[in-house]
């Protein structure tokens, strides 16, 4: 079987952007690969974060990767800190990995401008580490959002690199990308993507958010003054509930369209609300449900933390003694 890994950062709550740029595929993907499902704690720290507020997140995290349809008896699923090849490996990418190279990166570019007062070395380097989660399992495919391709260009240019410098250690990756709803907009700035970590709730939906919550921020999701539910990218907003009702409804943009000629942006951000809370409540539905069984999560991560640790100690061993570390015994 062919491998995929892929994962989600603790750095608040998943959002539908999450959903469907990422975690629907995932879940689409478990009985074709060999799957690893990351929970990347690690990451998340690049930005400041609480310990209390991390922690919680995590578990959270792992609950919604469940409810979403990951299943443990398919997929390896678990917490990046608790396999630490994945810190070890970052530090040999790292040594092959040109400063230029980083500093081309538009996510560390976009990141640092809202976190001046906190610009840190692991923010500048994240996408090396996301590297290293890749290249350890010998992964074949990575389910991700458009924003990660630039990332994982990087990561095949180091498997490359590392490849050509000692002999053929990694495989190299290839992005997975879906076609439609690869980058959901936030509904505040319809031309920035939609990130958990906005300081605007109102930009973003949440996985398990309450019903209300989600019709008040649709209501309020900006749009333009052209009165027509139009999918073109003069109308940014509408474009993007477009594409979230399509994606969750199963109906095409072109159905929806004509479902609302001549009809006002209230009615059809009305159904767009019910359409997201719909879709969303067997998540919300199964996730309160997990959350209940505490022990049951544990085991699932100490589970997967195990199966993940075995694959990734093999690779590390390959690469410390390709790169000359004498072997502890
Ligand atoms: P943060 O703001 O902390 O970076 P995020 O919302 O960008 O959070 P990540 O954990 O960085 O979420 O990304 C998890 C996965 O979700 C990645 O595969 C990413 O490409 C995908 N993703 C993130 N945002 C979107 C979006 N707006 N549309 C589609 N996919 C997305
Ligand atoms: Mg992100």
């Amino acid at each position: 079987k062919k491998v995929i890994f892929s994962g989600a950062q603790p750095s608040g709550k998943l959002t539908l952007g999450n959903y469907l740029g990422a975690l629907k595929n995932w879940v689409a993907l478990q009985d074709e690969y060999n799957c690893y499902y990351c929970i990347v704690d690690l990451h998340a720290i690049t930005v400041p974060q609480e310990a209390k507020v991390l922690r919680k997140n995590t578990i959270d995290a792992l609950a919604q990767y469940m409810a979403c349809g990951l299943d443990p008896e398919k997929s390896t699923i678990f917490i990046q800190s608790h396999v630490s090849a994945h810190a070890e490996l970052n530090w040999v990418l790292n040594a092959i990995t040109y400063m230029g190279e980083l500093n081309r990166m538009t996510q560390f570019k976009e990141k640092s401008k809202k976190n001046e007062a906190n610009l840190n070395g692991a923010l500048f380097t994240y996408p090396v580490l996301m590297a290293a989660d890749i290249l350890l399992y010998q992964t074949d495919l990575v389910p991700v959002g458009e924003d990660q391709k630039q990332h994982l260009e990087l990561a095949r240019n180091l498997a490359q690199r590392f490849n050509n410098r000692y002999s053929d250690t990694f495989k190299v990756p290839d992005p997975y990308i879906p076609k439609v709803g690869a980058r959901i907009m936030s509904l505040q700035e319809p031309t920035k993507k939609m990130s958990k970590s906005d300081e605007n709730v109102n930009g973003f939906i949440g996985l398990v958010e309450d019903a209300d919550s989600i019709a008040r921020k649709v209501k309020r999701a900006v749009t333009d003054s052209l009165g027509v539910v139009k999918y073109s990218d003069e109308q940014p907003g509408i474009k993007n509930l477009l594409t979230i009702y399509s994606k969750l409804s199963g109906k095409s943009v072109e159905e929806i369209e004509s479902m609302y000629e001549g009809k006002g942006y209230g009615e059809f951000k009305q159904d767009t609300a019910e359409v997201i809370v719909e879709g969303l409540r067997p998540i919300r539905e199964k996730y309160e449900d997990l959350l209940k069984n505490k022990d049951y999560l544990e085991n699932i991560y100490a589970e997967g933390a195990e199966k993940a640790e075995r694959v990734a100690r093999k690779t590390l061993r390959k690469v410390y003694k390709k790169v000359g570390f004498v072997p502890r015994k």
